[in-house]
């Protein structure tokens, strides 16, 4: 291993807390820095731009071809960027990015706190069947063509949560939008853990989309492995539940790196992340 991918492996939690920290500074300094006239970085998360480059949620593009029947080269190119990153790294928009993501990380590990270790339950679990993920995917295309409304960017948590921000800073208020939001963590954290972007987010969906065999996941060394089925450790550290030791983890695995992290730190360093896993 080299020296880079030490440095990275050892401090990849904390790296991922500074981004998630950072993108939710940034969604409330955009709007103030707009506000005062510095435009240099305007936008959402349902698209945005940065200088003279523009950027949209991939989902977004989709919809808007969907609903105008029509392409645009600028917009394909505006979702370009979101395209190849998730090429390359995967759902990490999902782990380092999306500001739901952040708030229910964060609602989630309070709640470990409170509850202590007596929610813990160790045993290994098995991965879900792909062709879940695709069923809501499917259901909101489907809502989209037939009745002919952007209902994407009605469920999108990371376009609704930015732009809400925006429209507390810039109107003083936000809209009903934001009880989505709230009903979807109350179900989670009552009803069904990480459901929405395990299951049933499109965003998440659209970019597993945009997966090739080199494309990063995580790895698994059975030899080096030093855990076993009754104390898994790397499958409890998992917000989704996946587990990172068969088969199957794609395409619901985010890439948080919280399964390598934890294997990395205190077991048997049996996981990595590659690029060179086949599909
Ligand atoms: S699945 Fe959707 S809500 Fe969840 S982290 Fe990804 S983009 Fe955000
Ligand atoms: S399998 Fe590992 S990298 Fe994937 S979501 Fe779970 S903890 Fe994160």
């Amino acid at each position: 291993m080299s020296k880079l991918e030490l440095f990275v492996y050892r401090r990849l939690k904390l790296l991922r807390r500074f981004s998630q920290i950072g993108i939710l500074l940034l969604i409330v300094a955009i709007p103030i820095l707009n506000h005062f006239q510095i435009t240099f970085i305007i936008g959402t998360f349902y698209s945005m731009s940065i200088g003279h480059l523009d950027f949209a949620d991939p989902t977004m593009v989709l919809q808007t071809i969907l609903l105008q029947k029509q392409i645009y080269f600028p917009l394909l190119l505006a979702g370009a960027l979101p395209i190849i990153i998730s090429l390359l790294f995967g759902r990490i928009f999902c782990s380092w990015i999306c500001p739901f993501n952040a708030i229910a990380e964060f609602i989630f590990w309070m709640q470990k706190k409170i509850k202590g270790k007596k929610s813990r339950k160790l045993s290994e679990v098995k991965n879900p069947r792909p062709h879940y993920f695709w069923i809501a995917f499917g259901i909101s295309i489907t809502i989209v063509m037939v009745f002919g409304i952007p209902f994407m960017s009605y469920i999108s948590a990371p376009g609704l949560i930015s732009s809400q921000v925006a429209d507390a800073v810039f109107i003083g208020q936000v809209g009903l939008e934001i009880l989505l939001i709230a009903a979807i963590l109350i179900v989670e954290l009552i009803l069904f853990r990480r459901v929405w972007c395990k299951y049933l987010c499109p965003i998440g969906v659209m970019i597993s989309l945009f997966r090739f065999k080199h494309t990063m996941n995580v790895k698994f060394e059975a030899d080096k492995c030093t855990g076993n089925r009754k104390i898994s450790w790397c499958n409890e550290v998992c917000q989704l539940k996946l587990n990172p030791k068969q088969n199957g983890t794609s395409p619901y695995c985010i890439n948080c790196g919280d399964c390598v992290d934890i294997c990395q730190k205190k077991f048997g360093k049996a996981l990595t992340f590659t690029f060179h896993k086949e599909i």
